[in-house]
């Protein structure tokens, strides 16, 4: 029997029927690896290292040394947790001396930390006389023999507070770019993360052998048949597939797995070993394709491990968790909301992305372009998600913890100063009358027409309702959604806008886009337009839902005329069939794609009002993908180019006698509000959470004052990338809020 074989042999029996068990692991710990010492030491209240077990050192040290975290080999282990293997540790710039352990005669050192789902628990080590680098079999025997120490400290109850979150690692900070603010403090929840296997060790290595080939097998015919049956020959998304069938083929890493299984664990333990080692790997790994790489490899390793331990996907989501994901498409989030989510935090991802629309909606703080994070936590880290300010705090310091509290409290005051400012008249300080308005989606935000104030919905957008159920409901229920609406406005206007599916907002099952640039794709009013029988049940929904009321609907992604016009001549055949029909019936467009603003005479003449969608019109505009946080800092509404279109379209608007509103996510922030009201646009739609502080600048600024400082902004910053540093500059001189 192999050296790690027997080992875990042993100490399967030890952890079965042992009386003392640890004092048990560190002497055959010590036989098995041929070290003169073996140690355990454990965490106690206090991030306190405490020396729980020995073989090799004084007995009387037991119980009596102790070592902060971070202090010593030992506590530098805990704080970091990764493991040192030192041939020299006495002179280690870490090393602390401690007389009563007896350990001066012992020279190399490996240490490994026994962590258990996030949780640092304690360090286990093994010492040697000789000046020596312990092997990379030494190393992978003493992690595993970790990885049993912290089930038995858990089951045992030695480790106190663990279960709970003690999180003795050092903290570390990423910045991102805000999505929705807010601010939240509890455990990171990996996206995709692998549960810990119920079973660790294995009587029959064979037996794990075919159990785990069958799952190999298992996950390759699941690739196959992905490659084969969706994608046609020779596109983008084959070819990555492609490269991901290679990786789950790769003998390398199903041959460590298999020396796993010889060494007595069970194939899911072997598998998520494996899996451990090549997050640290990706830790080293500079080369963004073979960081991409070694994510296919990871994610392979969850699949394998949902095929042999069916029942250790979908763990519940703890209170306050923070979800960390590469991407998420808007259904996943919804999908993740519903479990109890309470912010999160993802690698890629924009502002003006859907996932971040929805997740204002569903108010869930959260964070877009943070690198790195997933490989360096564990689920069940404690963390710090400051939204507002762009950072994420991993395993943060309990004073910074305090901080937040104080500032969390902070902002209940400030909330409920813009409480106060809800019944007040929405107009500028010279009494200039705007209209603020809200951008919902779901129901729940219904509520907020009332907290806010708002003077109605400038833009419902239908699809979400439809991406949070995960299909298109049949008219009648449709109809119900929008009577639900309308009830809670009260009377308020409403502008439904029509489904803009596709792009990234795609309903579960439908396939994934093998367009080369989904947003600008077969989308929205397009899919409409191709396949009317679902807008016209649509439309349908919406007249019978409004039953008398006056009734607006707006279409997305209008490109030419004539598809408003064809658009519009649908819902009329259905205003013609539905009884009662609505007392007044507007139909608008929104103003997304360029190509329209050089149709504004013959649009102006046929629509009854305009909303110009400045997340898709920025993207369209500057050829600036809205999801890429890279990009974002590359344009601005606040640009001369972006200033002068809205100016242009705010005046042909007023001459031709339509209303014109801004929808896009600008129109949530003060100083773009501002700007956009000084153009002549006074009707905003946002989100909630934008309208106080909107309301607030609003309120503070002389519009002719600030008119006259634009102007001469707008002419001598002519050609710049933005003017934003001195209108910013002059709203900070004015002491206005922004
Ligand atoms: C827009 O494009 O500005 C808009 C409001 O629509 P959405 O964000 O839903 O694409
Ligand atoms: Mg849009």
């Amino acid at each position: 029997m192999s050296t790690p074989r027997r080992l875990l042999a042993r100490l399967r029996h030890l952890m079965a029927h042992g009386a003392a068990p640890m004092a048990e692991l560190v002497r055959l710990v010590a036989s098995e690896l041929v070290s003169e010492v073996c140690s355990v030491y454990v965490l106690r209240p206090g991030d306190l290292l405490e020396l729980a077990a020995t073989e090799g050192l004084r007995p009387e040290a037991v119980g009596r040394t102790k070592l902060r975290v971070g202090q010593g080999i030992i506590g530098l282990v805990a704080a970091t947790g990764q493991m040192l293997n030192l041939p020299d540790a006495q002179n280690h710039p870490a090393f602390v001396y401690r007389g009563e352990t007896g350990e001066d005669p012992y020279a190399s050192m490996l240490a490994v930390p026994v962590r258990r789902a996030g949780h640092t628990l304690g360090v286990l080590c093994v010492q040697n006389r000789a000046t020596r680098r312990y092997d990379g079999d030494e190393v992978e025997v003493l992690e595993t023999v970790a990885m049993l120490l912290a089930e038995l400290l858990v089951a045992a109850g030695t480790a106190d507070g663990a279960e709970e979150g003690i999180a003795a690692t050092v903290p570390r900070r990423f910045t991102g770019n805000p999505l929705v603010s807010g601010m939240v403090i509890g455990p990171i929840l990996r996206y995709g993360a692998a549960a810990p296997p119920r079973r660790l060790l294995a009587d029959d290595p064979v037996q794990e052998q075919a159990r785990l080939s069958r799952a190999v097998e298992e996950m390759q015919r699941g690739l196959e048949e992905l490659i084969s049956r969706r994608l046609p020959e020779g596109d983008g998304p084959r070819e990555i597939l492609e490269a991901y069938r290679l990786v789950a083929a790769d003998a390398g890493w199903l041959k460590r797995v298999s020396d796993a299984i010889r060494g007595g664990l069970s194939a899911e333990a072997a598998v998520h070993r494996v899996a451990g080692e090549l997050r640290d790997r990706m830790r080293r790994i500079v080369d963004p394709y073979l960081r991409e790489r070694l994510a296919d490899l990871e994610d392979m390793v969850g699949r394998l491990l949902t095929t042999l331990d069916p029942g250790s996907g979908h763990a519940p989501v703890p209170p306050g968790a923070i979800l960390l994901a590469r991407r998420l498409g808007p259904a996943e989030l919804l999908d993740w909301h519903a479990r109890g989510i309470a912010g999160f935090v993802v690698e890629e991802g924009s502002a003006s992305g859907h996932a971040a629309i929805l997740a204002r909606a569903l108010g869930l703080p959260a964070l877009g372009g943070v690198r790195g994070v997933l490989e360096i936590s564990e689920d069940g880290d404690e963390a710090l998600l400051d939204a507002d300010d762009g950072l994420l705090v991993l395993r943060p310091e309990l004073e910074v913890k305090q901080a937040y509290d104080r500032e969390m409290q902070a902002r209940g005051v400030r909330l409920a100063r813009w409480a106060a400012l809800r019944d007040r008249p929405t107009e500028t300080a010279d009494g200039t009358p705007v209209q603020l308005m809200l951008n919902a989606g779901l129901a729940l935000e219904l509520a907020q027409l009332d907290a806010t104030g708002a003077a109605g919905i400038g833009l419902f957008r239908t699809e979400i309702a439809m991406l949070a159920r995960g299909a298109i409901p049949d008219v009648a229920e449709q109809a119900a959604v929008y009577a639900r609406v309308l009830d809670a406005a009260a009377g308020r206007p409403v502008i439904f806008r029509t489904l803009d599916l596709g792009g990234d907002k795609l309903l579960p099952g439908s396939p994934a886009s093998d367009e080369e640039n989904p947003a600008m794709g077969w989308r929205s009013l397009r899919i409409g337009l191709d396949r009317p029988a679902v807008l016209r049940r649509q439309l349908r929904a919406l007249l019978l839902a409004a039953g008398g009321r006056p009734l607006s609907v707006m279409f997305p992604m209008v490109a030419t005329v004539d598809e408003f016009r064809q658009a519009r001549a649908l819902l009329r055949a259905e205003w013609a069939r539905v009884r009662p029909a609505p007392e007044r019936l507007s139909v608008g467009t929104m103003l997304e794609i360029p190509a329209l603003l050089w149709q504004l005479p013959e649009l102006l003449r046929e629509v009854d009002f305009v909303s110009v969608g400045t997340n898709d019109l920025m993207q369209f505009l500057f050829a600036a993908d809205r999801g890429t946080p890279s990009l974002a800092g590359r344009y601005d509404i606040l640009s001369p180019a972006m200033l002068n279109v809205l100016a242009q379209l705010h005046s042909a608007a007023a001459s031709a006698g339509v209303p014109l509103s801004v929808c896009g996510e600008v129109a949530g922030r003060p100083l773009e509000a501002m700007t956009l009201a000084a153009l002549g646009i006074t009707t905003l739609s946002m989100p909630a959470s934008g309208l106080p502080a909107v309301k607030e600048v609003l309120a503070s600024v002389d519009l002719p004052a600030f008119r006259a400082v634009l102007t001469s902004i707008r002419r001598t910053g002519a050609g710049a990338a933005s003017l934003r540093e001195p209108i910013a500059g002059w709203a900070r001189e004015h002491g206005l809020p922004v």
